[in-house]
């Protein structure tokens, strides 16, 4: 697969979408990488967005993605576990393959979960949000998989076909978990640890491990580029979706209200226009 793209769009949402749109239309190459499904798809009915009434979230996310894909947008499913700044580029780990871009926008959706106490502490010290680009560090030890998104049995699996040991914690086992996966019913209260992770809380009783996957729909947006400025938990931008780091945008529901389909759409244009100018060099303008 081709991996030099001009620009990494992560989130194949409406935002992540529509940045990937206008970028293909003023001729740069993009991929975008999604984790999953979008809100948008448990959305029975849209009536909202202009032009389009009557529409369910999923028969909208086909046009979405059919008209990203039409312009030429690469499309890939796999889950960006971290975006390292480095010289005005950018090395995207996606599932552990590490991909280089000149310009990314962040179109992960809204992270609606509270981190656990010691959770934020212990991130990168036995924390982690992506098993497949983190789980090599754990072979041969214990580890707990907290499954949060539809995609964690998987992630679970694979830890466990890599030689490590581990517990999945959910409200019930998923069918799609393999016989050798330990399972136990209910949430992770805490994490637990030192300099390092030494256990999680789950129903009270603590349950010793070297590392936590923590795998919810979206990402903390933090946690993924470390060094990123929010703003009520949200990725401060300014009024043409730049954050604090040059060269990343963000658009949609992670950059706040109103979380809605119109102003998603409308922030991926924006951020696209923005990324446009950081690659070819152009002076931003002065809002
Ligand atoms: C039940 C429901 C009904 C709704 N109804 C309406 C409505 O009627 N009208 C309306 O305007 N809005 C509605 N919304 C809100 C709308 O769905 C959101 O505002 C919109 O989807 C936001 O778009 P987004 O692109 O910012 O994020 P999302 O649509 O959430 O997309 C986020 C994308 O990021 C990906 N992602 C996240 N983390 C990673 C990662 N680390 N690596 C790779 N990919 C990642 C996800 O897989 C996904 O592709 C509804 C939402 C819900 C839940």
């Amino acid at each position: 697969m081709e991996t030099n793209f001009d620009c990494i769009v992560i989130g194949a949402g409406p935002a992540g979408l529509s940045a990937a749109l206008n970028l293909r239309q003023r001729g740069k190459t993009v991929l975008v990488v999604h984790s999953g499904e979008t809100l948008l798809a448990k959305a029975e009915q849209v009536d909202n967005y202009l032009g389009m009434p009557g529409l369910s979230g999923k028969q909208m996310m086909e046009r979405f993605t059919q008209h990203a894909r039409d312009a030429g947008a690469v499309l890939r499913k796999g889950r960006a576990g971290n975006v390292m700044p480095f010289g005005g580029r950018f090395m995207v780990n996606l599932d552990g393959d590490i991909l280089e871009t000149g310009a990314v926008v962040l179109a992960c959706g809204v992270s609606k979960a509270k981190p656990v106490p010691g959770e934020a502490e212990l991130l990168g010290r036995g924390v982690s949000y992506c098993a497949t680009c983190d789980g090599m560090l754990y072979r041969g030890r214990a580890v707990a998989v907290w499954g949060l998104s539809p995609e964690a049995p998987q992630e679970a699996n694979f830890l466990h076909g890599i030689g490590c040991s581990v517990t999945y914690i959910a409200g019930r086992r998923p069918d799609t978990l393999e016989a050798g996966v330990a399972f136990r019913a209910g949430r992770v209260e805490a994490v637990e640890g030192g300099a390092a992770v030494e256990a999680v809380r789950v129903g009270g009783a603590a349950l010793p491990v070297q590392g936590v996957f923590i795998l919810r729909a979206a990402t903390p947006p933090d946690a993924l580029v470390p060094g990123l400025a929010l703003e009520n938990g949200f990725v401060k931008t300014d009024a043409a979706m730049r954050t604090n780091i040059p060269g990343l945008f963000a658009a949609g529901d992670m950059t706040g209200k109103p979380l809605q389909v119109a102003n998603a759409v409308g922030d991926g244009l924006v951020a696209a226009l923005a990324a446009v100018d950081y690659l070819d060099g152009v002076s931003p303008m002065t809002d």
